[in-house]
């Protein structure tokens, strides 16, 4: 198989109208880049070895490559030591494993945990469960941007607080978090701080030395790597000097610093770093190419109908992120009527009432715009046509809908 850097069809871009969506959904997940596939083939066929396994040539192959994709990925987050690197299956793992690994460790320091209403599941639901064993969990408020107040967050932070977790980008309304200054206060009171950042990876510059973060969530899918495979960042020792603990919450052989157990999905880790890699090659090119999807798609939608409203943060967004509501156009009726695009509400539906997004309520949105609201998610493969193309759909459909109710 030859690689093909940045070839004619970018991948997830539909090679007609006819024969898939167009996908506009790169939250939810992103294509794999064929140049992460022919980066993991060699380690599902010849190089299959157990990373584990000290005997023979296979399996120190794969350690090598693993300890590679480990040096690789603690590089792209700006991590002192590659030991700080964690491999889990995914951030839903890595999230569970920080808030519940940090609570477990501290749990003859303190009690409570402070994060955001804004949050994803993986977080929030972590924490519900942590509750019902005792935990206080503090979940702080945003504004109509998404921004949760500094001094609210400080004022939360109380004698017995481990661990303060904040997002690093939303995934629904792309609303970016003020890492480096939540950092810092953590720091100066000595709490740990935890960052989901799978939606930020790849797309926005990471630093956890100079963002002053102590544990950071990601995964490979939502960066054009396999499912499967994400990390856990944990810093080796508080910033106050003393040991970071974190409890194992998966029991085995004592992979990963006895952090994780479990074989380690060696292809799929080497397509995580390559992903890695690949995303931050030209991380500002893209970021401004997305920025600028973004804004032709929100101008020809606003051309083309009236009602036309932005959820979320106006200028400081993550890229690729946009989320408008049309008025009088519910949105599953929207999606309904739109089986060519592939896109979604964002928020968790389930299959027999969907509820309105806990995101976009927590801005303060009335329920009735919240079921108005789509998600864009713009990535790798989307191109200027392809924006034209959803304006032109969805406004034609706005209008469809509109008139049908009106
Ligand atoms: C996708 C996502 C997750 C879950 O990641 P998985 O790797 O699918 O478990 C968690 N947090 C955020 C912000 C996400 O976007």
């Amino acid at each position: 198989m030859s690689g093909r850097p940045g070839g004619e069809r970018p991948p997830g871009a539909a090679r007609s109208r006819s024969e898939a969506p167009l996908y506009l959904d790169h939250h939810a997940t992103t294509p794999v880049d064929p140049r992460v596939v022919d980066a993991m083939r060699p380690f599902f066929e010849v190089d299959f070895g157990n990373a584990a396994s000290h005997t023979h040539r296979h399996g120190w192959r794969a350690e090598a490559a693993v300890e590679l994709a480990r040096e690789s990925l603690a590089g792209a987050l700006g991590a002192a030591d590659p030991r700080e690197v964690v491999f889990t299956s995914g951030a839903t793992e890595s999230d569970n494993l920080a808030i519940k690994g940090v609570v477990e460790a501290g749990a003859g320091r303190g009690d409570h945990v402070v994060t955001v209403a804004t949050e994803h599941p993986a977080v929030l639901d972590t924490c519900s469960a942590l509750e019902k064993r005792g935990v206080r969990v503090t979940r702080l408020g945003v504004d109509a941007e998404g921004q949760v107040d500094l001094d609210a967050l400080a004022a939360a932070i109380e004698e017995r607080t481990l661990l303060v977790s904040v997002m690093a980008a939303n995934s629904e309304i792309g609303a970016l978090a003020p890492l480096e200054a939540i950092g810092r206060i953590c720091q100066e009171r000595d709490v740990l701080f935890h960052t989901d950042a799978a939606q930020a990876l790849g797309r926005i510059p990471l630093d956890v030395e100079a963002q002053g973060v102590d544990l950071l969530s990601c995964s490979a899918h939502k960066v054009y790597g396999p499912k499967g495979v994400g990390l856990l960042y944990v810093r080796r020792r508080r910033r106050s000097g003393a040991r970071l603990r974190v409890a194992a919450q998966l029991h085995g052989g004592g992979h990963e610093r006895g952090m994780r157990s479990g074989t380690l999905p060696v292809p799929l880790i080497v397509g995580f770093a390559r992903a890695v890699e690949l995303a931050l090659a030209d991380l500002q090119g893209e970021a401004k190419r997305l920025r600028e999807l973004c804004d032709r798609l929100e101008a020809r939608l606003c051309e083309a109908i009236p009602g036309v409203l932005r959820n979320g943060p106006r200028e400081d967004r993550l890229p690729g992120n946009l989320n408008l509501s049309f008025e009088g156009a519910p949105a599953d009726a929207l999606l309904t009527q739109c089986p060519d695009l592939a896109l979604s509400t964002g928020s968790a539906c389930s299959s027999a009432r969907p509820e309105p997004s806990h995101v976009l309520a927590a801005l303060g949105l009335s329920e009735a715009r919240s079921r108005t609201a789509i998600r864009f998610g713009i990535g790798r493969g989307t191109r200027g046509e392809h924006v034209e193309h959803a304006a032109a759909r969805l406004a034609e459909e706005v209008q469809r809908l509109r008139s049908a109710h009106g």
